[in-house]
């Protein structure tokens, strides 16, 4: 296994969107995130839509692949990618192939301990009460505004009111602006 800040995760779609090859520390990184059901072997030939959360995460990805597919060129993006101890920070390339493929490539940036974060355990009970989280920055949507997940929980008094919310994945406006602008789409 890898040391942790030089993980680096590898794969790339065909022009139908389905997995043709998933590499790097993916393994490594879905086994250590809990994920068993999300490995290589498993997610080959599949589809990239059957694995991306949320309809707004949906429509930013769509976009994503089609103009990256236009321009014909790589485009970047920084994301988080937290676990309940953990906050990462990724670095994302995404890079036009011959034949409509797309290769995608992430590398860990930083990593930093935290308390966990309950709200991002995934085998805790949930009520039925939604909590938007942005699929980019992990910043939780509370009242009209975004803030950091620690303060919602402070906030939302979370760890009184039992059990926790689920999590949509949605993305805030400061990344969907930040994302647009890097895609050239803004007019
Ligand atoms: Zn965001």
């Amino acid at each position: 296994m890898p040391a942790w800040n030089e993980i680096a995760i590898e794969y790339e779609i065909d022009a139908e969107d389905s997995f043709v090859s998933i590499g790097g520390d993916w393994d490594a990184f879905a086994e250590k995130n809990g994920a068993l059901g999300l490995t290589a072997d498993c997610m080959l030939g599949k589809s990239l839509w059957a694995y991306v959360s949320g309809a707004d995460v949906a429509s930013l990805y769509r976009v994503l692949t089609n103009r990256v597919r236009e321009i014909k060129r790589a485009v970047n993006f920084d994301f988080r990618c937290d676990s309940p101890d953990r906050r990462r920070w990724f670095h994302l390339i995404v890079t036009p192939l011959p034949d409509n493929c797309l290769r995608f490539y992430s590398i860990l940036l930083k990593e930093e301990e935290r308390p966990p974060v309950s709200l991002f355990d995934d085998v805790i009970p949930r009520s039925n009460e939604l909590l938007t989280v942005c699929s980019v920055c992990k910043k939780v949507n509370y009242a009209d505004s975004w803030i950091e997940v620690e303060d919602a929980v402070r906030r939302l008094h979370l760890l009184e009111n039992e059990p926790l919310p689920q999590i949509s994945h949605g993305l805030c406006c400061e990344c969907y602006t930040r994302l647009l602008e890097n895609l050239d789409c803004m007019t």
